[in-house]
């Protein structure tokens, strides 16, 4: 007789591994987002200090066709297909999704096939480029990041590639404010002692202002960050700033879950797919799968036992994080 671990490896095996979709996760802003991760882990212009996904080592600034855009359409075509439920799908990446070169042709194809909303997440780095603003122009969301209005704090900030200055970000995004026929919500990610100050809160709000996104959504970090230094802002601090920003912000950061998943055949291949993307803390996996707390526990037990996941500590919380694909 096979002993647990052994059974676990064999079943991870013969289980059939997504390689872009994951979820679809209760995201905070979109209901049950059904992502498309498209690039290699970290394939980034910036190297974020709160970033989910670790220190990068590499910075990547030209966009490129990483994996074949006929692999992803046809993944995202069975997982369509397969009649999931879902409220959204979502362009994201292990890194800055408009580096894939080809982001306009997946857009264009998911939009053809369903009739959700398509939305894509972005650092809108590149927006100053006409072709990147093109690319982007049939999604029905686009939910770039702004956190700084400084350069010298935009560097200790989001530490980006020599290439990427703030200057063009900004510019960028007044401009696609402008020619973009959707929705633009502007995250910004506060940290404490970074970009909270008076000052920089100030210098923000006036490019805000001119930039003019649909809404403003105040963040903070919840999960482990790339740097253990990094802390978040209290909801004292993230309420004040609200209040100064305008009718049009909002806190996005006390996060519930606002759906759940629920499916019979969760896998331990499944909850693997979604840590790859980010830590999670054991109620956040809970309410994804809407799996019995015993069942989950063993499965993470024995996911830990195999070394395919392994847990880390952030503001007294536990996270769990997919081995393979976080640095400690
Ligand atoms: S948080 Fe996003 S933009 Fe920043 S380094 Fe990580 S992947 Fe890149």
């Amino acid at each position: 007789m096979q002993n647990a671990p052994v059974k676990l490896l064999n079943s991870l095996k013969q289980e059939t591994v997504r390689k872009f979709c994951f979820g679809p996760v209760p995201s905070r802003r979109l209901g049950r987002s059904l992502g498309i991760d498209i690039l290699p882990k970290k394939t980034c212009n910036l190297n974020c200090i709160y970033c989910e996904i670790g220190e990068g080592t590499n910075y990547v600034t030209s966009p490129n066709e990483y994996y074949p855009v006929n692999e992803i359409i046809q993944e995202i075509d069975s997982i369509i297909e397969s009649n999931i439920p879902f409220d959204i799908l979502t362009f994201t990446a292990s890194g800055e999704p408009t580096l894939y070169s080809k982001l306009g042709e997946l857009i264009l194809f998911a939009k053809k096939k369903t009739p959700k909303p398509v939305a894509a997440l972005t650092n809108a780095t590149l927006f100053h480029l006409e072709e990147v603003r093109n690319q982007l122009s049939n999604a029905d969301i686009l939910l770039p990041s702004l956190d700084a209005a400084r350069e010298e704090t935009f560097r200790k900030l989001n530490r980006p590639a020599a290439s990427v200055i703030l200057k063009d970000i900004i510019s960028g995004l007044k401009e696609i404010r402008k020619s973009f026929k959707g929705l633009i919500w502007l995250e910004v990610l506060l940290v404490k002692g970074i970009n909270d100050s008076e000052e920089e809160i100030q210098a923000l709000k006036k490019v805000i202002d001119e930039i003019n996104p649909h809404k403003i959504q105040l963040n903070t970090i919840v999960r482990p960050p790339a740097v253990i230094w990094a802390k978040p802002v209290s909801m004292e601090r993230l309420h004040e700033i609200r209040d100064y920003l305008g009718y049009n912000a909002e806190i996005i950061v006390d996060f519930r879950p606002k759906s759940i998943i629920l499916r019979d055949d969760i896998k331990a291949n499944d909850i693997l797919e979604v840590l790859k993307r980010r830590p999670m803390r054991f109620y956040d996996i809970e309410s994804i799968f809407a799996l019995d707390k015993h069942k989950l526990m063993s499965i993470l037990d024995e996911l830990s036992d195999n070394k395919k996941i392994d847990s880390r500590i952030h503001n007294n919380e536990v996270f769990y994080f997919n081995k393979g694909d976080y640095d400690q």
